[in-house]
């Protein structure tokens, strides 16, 4: 059988649960869209439309106008996904909610970005826009790797002097570089490796409830994601059968306000 092309993403799921992926990239059975993933991809889209900001005109007042630019981002791509929200069945207030909520988070990162410019332009003797220009990173890049069978979206490759830096935003409430992080970042770091022949000095997420969250990238950490990608590769090579793609049952199933995309394919908790 041919290898599959993996993600970090169908790795995470394959090491949660083999028939969650056995279902979503096995069976492609349709998963089901939430305001967490709908807000996600807002969020990703405000900040990657950022860097297109014209700011040759922002003066004195470039914090404000700054803000004042995000703010429109977010409410411009709010709209440009009224469908798909429209789709999740929720209410007003819900909705709004939502917003405020992810108001909240874009507001948080252009703070962070505006001590980053106002850091630039002071080490560097420089201007806003040049300050900009160099802040800028090379987003949302596809990398793929034939040999590895892999491939990935990464949000955002900072080149800063010598090092390059690549980081990923993230929207969940949760600030702890979990296993399943490591791991995106390890394949990421790979990829970047197999294309360009060095590896990024750092890694991380920007956690956007938070902050940033950094980490160096060494060998172990490519390992990892080598091993993991031969793991997952030697199993779905070997077989597609539902029977070797077992359930692993646990709270992830269900929880109070949710429960996995494929609840009810799976019935998890009946004989
Ligand atoms: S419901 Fe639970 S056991 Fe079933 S596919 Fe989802 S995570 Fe796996």
């Amino acid at each position: 059988m041919a290898k599959r092309v993996e993600s970090p993403s169908s790795i995470n799921t394959f090491k949660q649960c083999k028939r969650k992926y056995y279902y979503n990239y096995i069976e492609k059975l349709p998963s089901v869209s939430n305001i967490h993933q709908v807000r996600g991809n807002i969020a990703h889209s405000v900040l990657e439309d950022f860097y297109d900001i014209e700011v040759a005109s922002f003066g004195e007042e470039y914090e404000l106008k700054f803000k004042e630019a995000i703010q429109r981002l977010l409410v411009f791509n709010w709209k440009k996904y009224g469908p798909k929200l429209e789709g999740l069945g929720l209410n007003k207030d819900q909705e709004m909610f939502y917003f405020e909520e992810t108001l909240l988070m874009v507001m948080n990162w252009v703070n962070h970005f505006l001590t980053d410019i106002k850091e630039k332009m002071d080490d560097d003797k420089i201007s806003l826009v040049e300050a900009f220009q160099k802040l800028t990173p090379v987003r949302e890049q596809e990398y793929r790797s034939d040999n590895y069978s892999v491939r990935g979206f990464i949000d955002a490759i900072q080149h800063l002097e010598e090092e390059v830096q690549i980081i990923d935003y993230k929207t969940n409430a949760s600030f702890s570089m979990k296993a399943s992080i490591k791991l995106q970042l390890g394949i990421y770091s790979l990829l970047y490796f197999e294309k360009h022949g060095k590896l990024p000095s750092k890694v991380g997420i920007f956690f956007l409830r938070h902050k940033l969250k950094m980490m160096d990238v060494d060998e172990e950490l490519v390992e990892l994601a080598k091993r993991e990608i031969e793991l997952i590769h030697g199993h779905t090579s070997l077989t597609e059968a539902k029977g070797d793609y077992p359930k692993t049952i646990t709270p992830l199933c269900k929880w109070r306000t949710g429960q996995c995309d494929f609840y009810e394919a799976c019935k998890p908790h009946e004989n």
